[in-house]
């Protein structure tokens, strides 16, 4: 049977009888078994997705199904699905069963959607290499000594291998387009509040996005129309109205002004091969006629300083509610109140989870919250007005997405300030609120998967996605 790439090979297929839902499930579900030792999925919804499968194939002959009819994805374990558990890649969520589905999730399942299981993921999202999960680490399907890439690693890792067709991550700092770049997949972060964050469990609330990662720019691209917009639930959702963006084109001969960041093809600091093949890029964009300039962000060595201070500060809130009294794991041995507070922090919470608690706390207590908070929150707005001056002279912000191909297992693990330089290209889009997309750019001389970023202004998704499309085809 056809390993299926695209969603409108599936449709096609599916149309003219020569498959159906209930047979690509199946393939699905052997593909999964076979690729246990990448461990990508938490959990498997075996018997679920066939019932779910025959019933789509019922519709199919009846002439009422969905949109997306085919549609076989996976979900990270951030996500909330009703009555299925939901762990966030934490002990500290053991048992916990989900009481609702996430609006984004419902809108795919509403338009026929099928979901064959959970995927791993860093813990509470964090992380650039899933080597933070209660689940153990996840492989990359290229050289299953190297990691996938984080948060989002198992989500990335099924597209990759074909354990699925999609899959739905969440990206705070880079965890859709990191993990995509070092899986050959492609990896849509929408604008902040395009995707409703109901039932998406938070990590840095005014940095979490919902997005998609897919084996093409038109997969994700009407993901994310069918998940984006208004919800009562979301008070920072947009109510913009949903652009076609499965369907965006840019005008034929409409010549584009494209910035890149001049680190991204000459800091000795990213590797040969990922400069090489970003300068491929620019030279392909050049050729077709397009201004791309050279830039450089004044405000650079700030970003991760930021991005760190502000998203361990809003974790150390967000995740104060994983108390072993009402969620999940809780250390019986406790003798009192308080002692079972930190018996259960302690040994339900992973390190780096931890580690990030303990900052966030650090940065918001009384005597150091001017030095930390609200200076990284001025410093934010600084890099947002500088974002905004340059996009007002161009369409588009190209850079690698990383500056190293995907690392091996255990080879950052002794130092967290090395991981965090992972995402170095990748959380400016998050501090800014802007649409990020990562593309597959080649790849390096071990075979290992290179990725392009393209940033674009709010709202903008159509053109991003568009442009993608092209330099994929070039
Ligand atoms: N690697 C980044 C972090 O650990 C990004 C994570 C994410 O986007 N969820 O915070």
């Amino acid at each position: 049977m056809t390993l299926y790439r695209s969603f409108s090979a599936v449709q096609t297929d599916l149309q003219s009888g020569i498959v159906t839902c209930r047979q690509l499930v199946e393939q699905y579900l052997d593909r999964i078994a076979e690729h246990q030792h990448l461990n990508a999925f938490t959990d498997v919804y075996t018997d679920e997705s066939r019932q779910q499968a025959d019933a789509i194939d019922q519709k199919i002959s009846k002439g009422t199904a969905g949109r997306l009819v085919g549609m076989v994805i996976g979900i990270k374990d951030v996500l909330s699905y009703a009555n299925h558990p939901l762990r966030a890649g934490s002990k500290i969520l053991d048992g916990f069963t989900a009481q609702f589905t996430a609006t984004a999730i419902q809108r795919l399942i509403d338009a026929d959607a099928i979901i064959i299981g959970r995927q791993n993921c860093d813990e509470f999202a964090m992380g650039s290499a899933n080597e933070n999960s209660a689940f153990g680490p996840v492989r990359n399907a290229v050289d299953t000594s190297r990691v996938p890439g984080g948060s989002s690693g198992g989500s990335a890792v099924a597209v990759q291998a074909g354990l699925c067709l999609a899959s739905i991550g969440s990206d705070t700092g880079g965890s859709v387009r990191q993990p995509a770049a070092f899986c050959g997949v492609v990896g849509l972060k929408p604008t902040y509040g395009r995707i409703s964050r109901w039932g998406l469990v938070a990590y840095a609330s005014s940095f979490d996005c919902i997005g998609p990662i897919a084996n093409t720019t038109h997969d994700a691209a009407l993901l994310l129309e069918v998940m984006a917009g208004h919800d009562e639930f979301d008070s920072t959702v947009s109510s913009q109205p949903i652009a076609e963006y499965s369907r965006a084109k840019l005008p034929d001969n409409k010549k584009l002004r494209i910035a890149y960041l001049r680190d991204g093809v000459e800091s000795t600091g990213v590797d040969t091969s990922i400069r090489q093949a970003t300068q491929r890029s620019i030279d392909a964009l050049r050729n077709a006629g397009h201004t791309v300039e050279p830039v450089q962000l004044s405000l650079v060595n700030s970003l991760l300083p930021v991005y760190y201070i502000l998203t361990t500060a809003e974790a150390s809130s967000n995740l104060s509610r994983f108390d072993g009294v009402r969620y999940g794991y809780r250390d019986k041995s406790a003798p009192e109140l308080l002692a079972l507070y930190k018996q259960t922090r302690t040994t339900g919470f992973g390190a780096e989870v931890r580690r990030r608690i303990l900052l966030g706390t650090f940065a918001l207590s009384a005597s150091y919250y001017d030095a930390y908070y609200t200076k990284a929150q001025q410093v934010r707005r600084l890099i947002r007005e500088e974002t905004e001056r340059l996009f007002a002279q161009y369409d588009f912000l190209l850079s690698p997405t990383t500056p190293t191909t995907a690392f091996a297992i255990g080879e950052k693990n002794d130092d967290p300030l090395q991981q965090f330089l992972a995402d170095i290209f990748t959380v400016q889009a998050n501090v800014v609120g802007y649409p990020a997309l990562s593309i597959p750019n080649g790849t390096d001389e071990n075979g290992l998967p290179i990725g392009l970023q393209l940033m674009a202004p709010p709202f903008r998704e159509g053109e991003l996605v568009a442009l993608g499309e092209r330099i994929m085809n070039y």
